[in-house]
């Protein structure tokens, strides 16, 4: 792993240290699918199966942004990707790393550094880029979509996940979840930094991508189970293609 102190391109421009320090204060919990991450285990296996029709994983080379504990970055890497999961907060990236050993999960790095650094020193040097979860707790998400597009290669996959702002996910995605049925720590989400679909596209447009598909995902509170669909009020997800000659 390398340290941020050691990184001369390091940026802490476009963090906020209170957003790293609630993942960081739980970092000891990524792998427990019972805690305040279940809700990203759950899903896990959904938004990896869309990946997977869109762009099959094996032999890739995957960069994921915002990884935390590594949950997607580990189930990439069991397909056959190459995979580079990057976050700023080291907590988080030292319980990856040592779940992909006590794992064996091969094929897996983790490294502490920011996007935007990253699209500086490897630009256009993956297939697939992956951002879930994350644009929301930075403070210009925009930056983040553009060093996504400069991360992949013309031709390759950039997908997003976030959640929308919209007065059905303030009820659902911060009441709901975080107040009323405690799936998530009170203040995980703040209403203001959530991001509109359309503020998502304009973003990856301006990047030079290409947007190929939208989905949304659901929670049903009584079964307990999360669904992918075309409902994008709360969750949503974007799959993003760079075009081949720019
Ligand atoms: N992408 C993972 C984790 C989502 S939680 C998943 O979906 O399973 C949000 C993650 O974003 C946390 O790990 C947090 O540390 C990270 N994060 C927040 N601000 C960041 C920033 N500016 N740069 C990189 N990672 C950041």
């Amino acid at each position: 792993m390398t340290s941020k102190s050691s990184d001369p391109h390091f940026s802490s421009s476009n963090v906020d240290p209170a957003e790293l320090a609630k993942f960081s204060d739980l970092a000891h919990r990524w792998w427990d699918t019972e805690s305040e991450f279940r809700p990203l285990h759950q899903i896990n296996p959904l938004r990896l199966n869309w990946i997977q029709t869109l762009v099959p994983l094996s032999g890739k080379k995957v960069v994921d942004i915002g990884c935390g504990g590594g949950i997607l970055s580990d189930a990439m890497a069991r397909q056959g990707a190459q995979v580079l999961g990057i976050d700023l907060a080291v907590k988080s990236l030292k319980v990856a790393q040592l779940h992909a050993l006590e794992a064996g999960t091969q094929g897996v790095q983790y490294q502490e550094i920011s996007a935007e650094s990253l699209a500086s020193q490897r630009a256009g040097q993956f297939d697939v880029v992956t951002c879930m979860e994350m644009l929301e707790h930075v403070p210009h998400p925009a930056a983040v979509v553009k060093a996504c597009a400069q991360l992949v290669k013309p031709g390759g996959w950039v997908f997003f996940s976030t959640l929308n702002r919209s007065p059905k996910s303030f009820l659902f995605a911060i009441v709901g979840a975080e107040y009323v049925l405690n799936l998530l720590p009170r203040g995980t989400h703040e209403y203001g930094r959530l991001i509109k679909p359309s503020e998502l596209a304009d973003w990856v447009r301006d990047g030079g991508l290409e947007l190929a598909q939208m989905k949304g995902m659901t929670y049903n509170p009584f079964t307990r189970v999360y669904a992918m669909n075309s409902d994008t009020d709360v969750n949503y997800l974007m799959a993003t293609q760079k075009p081949m000659s720019s």
